[in-house]
């Protein structure tokens, strides 16, 4: 059974990479109905944050990325990483070195100085004891030291690196902490993973990882190395570039099936398939999909599908995410119209739901000042004939209704001989407090009788 994990260090936000990996990892799992793991990869205590943990955990939520195990914690398992390195130690697959930070330093020089790739030397393979005043040892994996390593990526297929350019890797620091390559061998032994899907920042890692997954006695996972992703600038994505933290997104009016389906098409396609439900990425999603080469980040694309997204899906389902936005601004959907048919009214022309949000406010609250160029334009002294007018026979109007409404608003129109924009836009100026609006029968009917009828005095008065 396939299982597969996303495992974060949680020393920032939950970023677009980390987010895209998470999302990789997910689909592969939920395609093949295994099972996905959440491991937090906190050993790294300097820079390990609870905030962090609590912004990764609240991204994954938002994003539905739903784990099957966890979230694990590797500071709290210690106990087992301890076991383990005493076992390489018994084994004579580690062992404990001394070498000071003075005597790695001017290793790390001299080798630098003659042109070769910085390495340890191996001094400490075969002490017999401890030198007379050494501090607290390290302890080193006792690599082999020829044949090679042959790893079968799953995206950039066959890696072969050499023994010899692999040194004794630190499992263990001087205080008996574990080190990143050894506890995640562990824990992807220990949790049973079968495919690690991860960046390819992470390629240089996996021979020595393999290595001690064999120490430890089994066969690696699968790998897929996954490319990077580059701003439009060709540099690797980072903060200069905008967003990255994904609740970010959220703040910004995304729908989370949106940012999904960008992260999905950043790095992997189908055909020429840009717009993907989230059934049709699990279904469709392939590890041997993914690009063999980076991808560039495209804020534009990204809107354009979050605007796709909105128009698509079921008014109910933006209504529960225009409920957030609308809460941001002291809002409460229940005073006003069903959030619901607000959300249908206006599912069609907002690129985000920040902006639905701003333009669907005065169905909550009576406009306190309307936009200046659209009162300029609209709520002159020649325009009262009009908003009078239609005043008096919405007022006169029993069963408030769309076409009804729409009946009543051409009738003022023609009885002034005005064109029906002439009559319907200084409505809409009245009611809204600004010139975008559904149209204007379907505004009026969702604010009702009694409000529509208040604001469009307000506005005369
Ligand atoms: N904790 C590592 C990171 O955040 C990920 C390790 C892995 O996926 O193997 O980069």
């Amino acid at each position: 059974k396939i299982k597969t994990r996303f495992a974060p260090s949680p020393t920032g936000y939950l970023h677009i990479g980390g987010a895209r990996t998470a999302l990789y990892s997910w689909l592969y799992a939920r395609r093949h109905g295994g099972s996905f793991v959440l491991r937090i990869e906190d050993t790294d205590r300097e820079r390990s944050t609870q905030e962090s943990v609590n912004v990764i955990l609240e991204g994954m939520g938002w994003l539905g990325l739903d784990y099957d195990e966890g979230p694990f914690y590797q500071t709290q398992r210690f106990d087992r990483y301890r076991e383990l390195i005493q076992y390489l130690l018994d084994q004579g697959l580690a062992y404990r070195c001394y070498c000071s930070k003075e005597r790695l330093d001017a290793l790390r020089q001299e080798q630098m100085a003659n042109k070769q790739k910085p390495r340890y030397d191996g001094r400490c393979r075969d002490l017999e004891a401890a030198p007379d005043g050494a501090g607290e040892p390290v302890i080193r994996f006792r690599n082999p030291l020829d044949g090679e390593v042959v790893i079968e990526d799953r995206v950039r297929g066959r890696v072969v690196f050499q023994n010899t350019e692999l040194d004794d890797l630190i499992i263990a620091r001087g205080d008996g902490t574990p080190t990143y390559n050894f506890t995640v061998v562990v824990d992807d032994m220990d949790m049973g993973i079968t495919h690690v899907v991860r960046g390819d920042d992470h390629l240089n890692n996996t021979p020595r990882q393999v290595n001690l997954y064999r120490a430890l006695g089994v066969e690696p996972p699968v790998f897929a190395h996954v490319p990077m992703i580059l701003g439009e600038d060709g540099k690797r994505l980072s903060k200069r570039h905008g967003a990255v933290s994904v609740l970010q997104y959220r703040e910004q009016g995304y729908l989370p099936e949106a940012v999904l389906n960008y992260l999905v098409r950043l790095g992997w396609s189908h055909g020429d398939q840009e717009v993907f439900s989230l059934d049709e990425m699990v279904s469709l999603f392939d590890i041997e999909d993914i690009n063999h080469s980076a991808s560039t980040f495209n804020p534009q694309k990204l809107l354009w599908l979050n605007q796709q997204h909105i128009m698509r899906s079921e008014p109910a389902h933006v209504a529960r995410y225009l409920a957030h936005h609308l809460g941001e601004r002291d809002i409460d959907p229940a005073e006003g119209p069903a959030l619901e048919q607000v959300a249908a009214a206006q599912q069609e022309r907002a690129k985000t739901l920040v902006e639905m949000a701003d333009n669907s406010s005065f169905f909550y609250r009576d406009p306190t000042e309307y936009d200046a160029k659209a009162a300029r334009k609209n709520l002159k002294p020649a325009t009262e004939a009009a908003l009078v007018r239609v005043r008096d026979l919405l007022s006169d109007l029993e069963d408030w209704q769309r076409e009804a409404i729409h009946e009543c608003v051409l009738k003022a129109a023609e009885v002034l001989d005005l064109k029906l924009g002439k009559v319907a836009q200084p409505v809409r100026v009245a009611v809204s407090g600004g010139p975008v609006s559904p149209p204007i029968d379907q505004t009026l009917e969702l604010l009702g009788k009694e409000t529509t009828l208040r604001r469009i005095q307000a506005a005369i008065d």
